[in-house]
């Protein structure tokens, strides 16, 4: 038999006697290469037992079992993924099968294994239950900061990657003293930045600066002026691995004359990105603070950046519905639609606010009486207050999802910062707005920018 990619084989032998029956196993993991017949053994903690054959004990099955049960372990310990199906023997902590592919890289120190079909030792299944996830989650994330993103199952490999090499490996989270680079005032570095006409990625400064609340980079290095300020509170920032084409790919996102600015940056060094990731967040949730004094804690971390709720190609028609429909990149970034020609473009060609049902927006299948789709035939009606847009999608089940998240916004209540965040409607005005200096931020902004927290003054110019 020839194996051309990682295969595992159970072989159950079932041995009937007149006293009992016992089931013996033979598991081992196999990989060889067609050309060459070479064969490669994963270590035990890979694949625990090896090649070699095992017993099962009986007593052992229902002990993990009765693990499993106890509060906190029915979920992964570091990404929340329901079922776990792997075990750390050495930390003491049940892991969903993505995070145990991630613990095989620091097999120095959580030698893991299947929690069936594998053979666990008494000593090993009483540290499982002496620990378990609760356990190490007050030893392991004793001093995590608010603002540190935790990731879940859904997030970017490389946040979860770098979330359990920092509380397993490098142990941030141990000692409320010690601290990270991604808590300090002033942070700077390179980044590799998509130039936003010629798509080319080039090394620019990155400049993060908690006392200003500002993240600037300069084209070169001795520039004293930076090709850009975002202010902190208004960034968005989210791992696109396949977007950018990069496992370490980060776009940032904010507002820019009143017009949704995209930058995207990489670092080779996964736990570089991530530590700017962090860093920025970190100077965010301080500005929140500083904005907001009375709001607890965790209401802050809501207000902070988040993952963009669905994007995908649709195409679309101009105001006059009488336009050829063109095929256009789509974000829904909470309340707000955003379309782009390319997914990497650094700006937004149009935006749409979705308000609540209530205050006359709506969603619904199919296009208005008597127009004709493009190239895709699944039709979208948005209607808003001011008028309707018409959208078509490739697929029917694109429509649905689409239709789906649409509604799920409109459907939902507006907060106090959706009404102060609303945006004018497609197509993006070409004009500029009026620049306001702010009582708060050190940068002069359109209105919409600070939620209006504080009073704001019109720039003489
Ligand atoms: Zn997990």
């Amino acid at each position: 038999m020839i194996f051309t990619e990682c295969t595992e084989i159970l072989l159950l032998f079932y041995f009937k006697t007149s006293i009992k029956i016992s089931r013996v196993q033979l598991t081992f993991r196999a990989l060889r290469v067609k050309c060459t017949g070479k064969k490669i053994c994963f270590p035990e903690a890979y694949c625990p037992g090896g090649d070699k054959m095992t017993t099962e004990n009986d007593t052992e099955r229902p002990s993990l079992k009765s693990i499993l049960k106890q509060p906190g372990n029915d979920i992964c310990a570091d990404c929340g993924a329901p079922d776990p199906q792997w075990g750390s023997c050495t930390l003491g902590v049940l892991l969903c099968h993505g995070c145990s592919g991630i613990h095989m890289t620091i097999m120095e120190i959580s030698k893991i294994k299947p929690l069936v079909d594998s053979k666990w030792a008494d000593s090993e299944v009483q540290f499982l239950a002496a620990h378990g996830n609760k356990v190490a989650k007050l030893k392991y994330e004793t001093a995590v900061p608010i603002y540190y993103h935790r990731p879940k199952y859904l997030d970017a490999q490389i946040l979860k990657e770098q979330w359990i090499k920092a509380k397993y490996e490098r142990q941030e989270f141990m000692d409320p003293m010690k601290r990270q680079t991604y808590q300090e005032e002033l942070r700077e570095g390179y980044l590799m930045k998509r130039g936003r006409d010629n798509g080319q990625y080039l090394s620019r400064r990155f400049v993060l600066t908690e006392k200003e609340g500002t993240l600037k980079y300069y084209t070169k290095e001795d520039n004293k002026v930076p090709k850009v300020a975002i202010k902190v509170d208004v960034i968005n920032a989210t791992f696109q691995p396949e977007k950018i084409g990069h496992s370490n790919g980060l776009q940032i996102s904010f507002l820019k004359d009143n017009r949704t600015r995209n930058l995207f940056l990489f670092h080779e060094d996964g736990r570089v990105m991530v530590d700017w990731f962090n860093a920025i967040r970190a100077v965010q949730f301080r500005w929140l603070k500083l904005a907001f004094p009375a709001a607890p804690d965790q209401e802050l971390t809501t207000r902070m950046m988040r993952m963009y709720v669905k994007e995908g190609f649709m195409e679309k028609t101009g105001p006059r519905q009488t336009e050829v429909f063109k095929k256009r990149w789509f974000t829904l970034d909470n309340r707000r639609l955003m379309y782009f020609k390319d997914p990497l473009d650094a700006f937004a060609k149009g935006e749409l606010f979705l308000g609540q049902k209530d205050l006359g927006y709506s969603a619904s299948p199919g296009l208005p009486e008597g127009r004709e789709c493009g190239e895709w035939s699944h039709g979208i009606t948005v209607t808003t207050p001011e008028r309707s847009y018409v959208f078509t999608c490739e697929s029917e089940g694109d429509q649905q999802d689409w239709l789906r998240h649409f509604n799920k916004v409109i459907n939902s209540v507006m907060s106090p910062q959706d009404f102060a965040s609303k945006q004018p409607s497609l197509p993006a005005p070409q004009n500029k707005t009026h620049m306001y200096i702010c009582r708060q931020c050190p940068l002069p902004h359109p209105p919409s920018f600070c939620s209006g927290i504080l009073a704001q003054t019109q720039m003489k110019r």
